[in-house]
């Protein structure tokens, strides 16, 4: 018999698995947590790399078949090549892709490269080195900077995400669609998300809408691009520039109705959506001694109570976790 499939009662399939390798950073980034005071999880909390390959194969088996690693910043995480080169082997997975905030070394380039990694998102929110300390609150510009063209040498598809926010970068905004002028880079402006760890946050001031007007002021001309079936971001190229820009909606949540996403946190908690509750904690399943059957089950009743959109899913909860503990 064959295995079922991830397909939530809207009709959408779930391919897309963001993985959460460890709630730790090197940075501090504002927007996703406190500069002091952060309670990481305790080493044994976090899903061992062989609770995490497991739990992989077993979303492969039922119809993922891409992974983005995420975290927490993933290369903080000791062990993390190996376990790339494990999880490459799985069946039925056609894609592995990373975001990271660039700080990973050099030999760790050449390492994802042989494993078949081919497109990097780097977390890069002004091309300033002033602001990039403010936001990050880490003064690391250079070697992030430095990072994302030596992706490009080495041949990797380079996403930039860029949370754009009232007082941090707006002035950034303009020359990161001036740096898609002569590279092959794909910049993502992402309205901020209510997930920084803390107990305060603002609707941001910056929609989507109003990111699209800013750039149209200054780019009369823009040309949208076709969008792939499950893209989060409307894409778009400055006439004759080598790279595109989009803008992600991910405060405003236009693109619930073809959501592919699911996400397993670092601590184990399975999230059906960015803004709601965890469905259940797989870890908890797998350490009590639950079979791949039960906890099959469990993923499939997660899937099938899962919420129509963000807005839904936020209904009833109360949202201020880090994203670095989500799989953001
Ligand atoms: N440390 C890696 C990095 O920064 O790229 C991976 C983990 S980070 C949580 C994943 C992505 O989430 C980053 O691109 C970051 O900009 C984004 N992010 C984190 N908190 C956010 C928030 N509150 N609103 C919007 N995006 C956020
Ligand atoms: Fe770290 Fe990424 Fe969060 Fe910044 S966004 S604090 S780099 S996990």
């Amino acid at each position: 018999m064959s295995k079922p499939l991830l397909i939530d009662k809207y009709g959408r399939q779930l391919t897309y698995l963001r993985l959460s390798v460890t709630d730790r950073c090197n940075f501090r980034c504002y927007y996703c947590m406190p500069e002091e005071g952060m309670d990481f999880a305790a080493r044994q909390e976090l899903l061992s790399f062989e609770e995490l390959y497991q739990l992989s194969a077993l979303f492969c088996s039922l119809g993922v078949n891409k992974i983005r690693i995420t975290g927490g910043e993933p290369f903080v995480r000791a062990g993390i090549i190996p376990f790339l080169r494990k999880l490459s082997q799985i069946p039925g997975l056609e894609e592995i892709t990373i975001t990271t905030n660039g700080t990973l070394s050099k030999k760790h380039i050449q390492a994802l490269k042989e494993i078949g990694i081919r497109k990097i998102n780097i977390s890069l929110d002004s091309l300033d080195r002033e602001r990039f300390h403010q936001i990050t609150r880490r003064d690391s510009f250079e070697a992030v900077y430095a990072c994302i063209f030596q992706l490009l040498e080495s041949g990797f598809e380079v996403k930039l995400n860029c949370v754009v926010a009232e007082g941090k970068n707006i002035q950034d905004l303009v020359p990161f669609v001036e740096l898609t002028k002569d590279y092959p880079l794909a910049v993502r402006f992402l309205e901020e998300m209510p997930f920084n760890g803390t107990e305060t946050f603002q609707t941001p001031q910056w929609s989507y809408r109003k990111i699209y007007a800013h750039l149209n002021a200054h780019y009369p001309v823009l040309e949208q691009l076709p969008n792939a079936p499950s893209s989060t971001s409307v894409n778009y190229r400055v006439p004759g520039y080598e790279g595109t820009f989009g803008i992600i909606p991910s405060f405003s949540r236009t693109f619930c109705g073809t959501c592919n996403r699911i996400r397993l946190g670092a601590t184990g908690e399975l999230r059906t959506c960015l803004y709601g509750p965890p469905a259940t904690n797989l870890r908890d399943l797998l350490r009590l001694g639950f079979s791949q059957e039960q906890i099959e089950q469990e993923i499939l009743d997660a899937v099938s109570q899962r919420e129509k959109d963000g807005f839904a899913a936020e209904a009833s909860h109360a949202w201020h976790a880090s994203m670095s503990l989500l799989g953001g």
